[in-house]
């Protein structure tokens, strides 16, 4: 999605650790138009796949798959990531190892709002070595859920989780790919 790239181009600020600071427009300020032009490409990617919810995770998700949502017309449940009492297993937990922070934490999401015969696009702001994406792909193989789809804001291409999502068969549709990136500049996978 060139206009996402060119955000990214304009704005966006490489950091150590290979962390891209999108803070301006993606996941702290919030550019609203753009997020709906977001949400209209993933609507047009996913339209024929037979979705009926959209999966996110707290926080830098919840905007992008509300924005969708829109367009969908779908509700949306995002896993939490405060840690969440499962006396009763009434939620379904996963663990996933924090990209930015650099430790593991647990998911979680209330049982009652996915089961077997849900159809879910999982949506997110980036992904890097697809270490959240497993987690949210655990929640939904512990619901029975099918997964209808993955729609990435960025996908840092030189990280694995693309390519390993690509090779499990997963149709993931990233609008931006980072193939490369350093203080000097960055560079986009051409589309196709
Ligand atoms: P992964 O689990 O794929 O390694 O990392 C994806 C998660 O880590 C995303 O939910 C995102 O919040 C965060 N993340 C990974 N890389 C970056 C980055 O370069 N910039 C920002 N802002 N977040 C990132």
């Amino acid at each position: 999605m060139k206009l996402l790239e060119q955000r990214i181009l304009e704005e966006g600020q490489v950091r150590p650790g290979n962390v891209l600071k999108v803070d301006c427009f993606l996941n702290h300020q919030l550019d609203v138009e753009l997020l709906d032009l977001i949400g209209e490409e993933f609507y047009r990617i996913f339209k024929e796949d037979g979705v009926n919810k959209i999966l996110t995770i707290e926080a830098s998700g919840i905007a992008i798959a509300c924005m969708t949502a829109r367009h969908f017309h779908l509700p949306v449940v995002f896993a939490k990531k405060a840690k969440s009492k499962n006396i009763d297993g009434d939620v379904f937990t996963s663990k996933v190892h924090s990209y930015t922070y650099g430790r593991e934490y647990d998911i979680t999401l209330a049982k009652k709002f996915l089961a077997p015969g849900d159809r879910v696009l999982i949506l997110d702001d980036f992904l890097a070595n697809g270490k959240a994406m497993k987690g949210l792909l655990d929640i939904c193989r512990q619901a029975g859920a099918s997964v209808a789809g993955i729609g990435i804001c960025i996908e840092k291409g030189f990280q694995p989780g693309g390519a390993e999502l690509r090779a499990a068969g997963y149709k993931l549709a990233s609008l931006a790919i980072v193939d490369s990136m350093s203080d000097s500049g960055l560079t986009f996978r051409e589309e196709g």
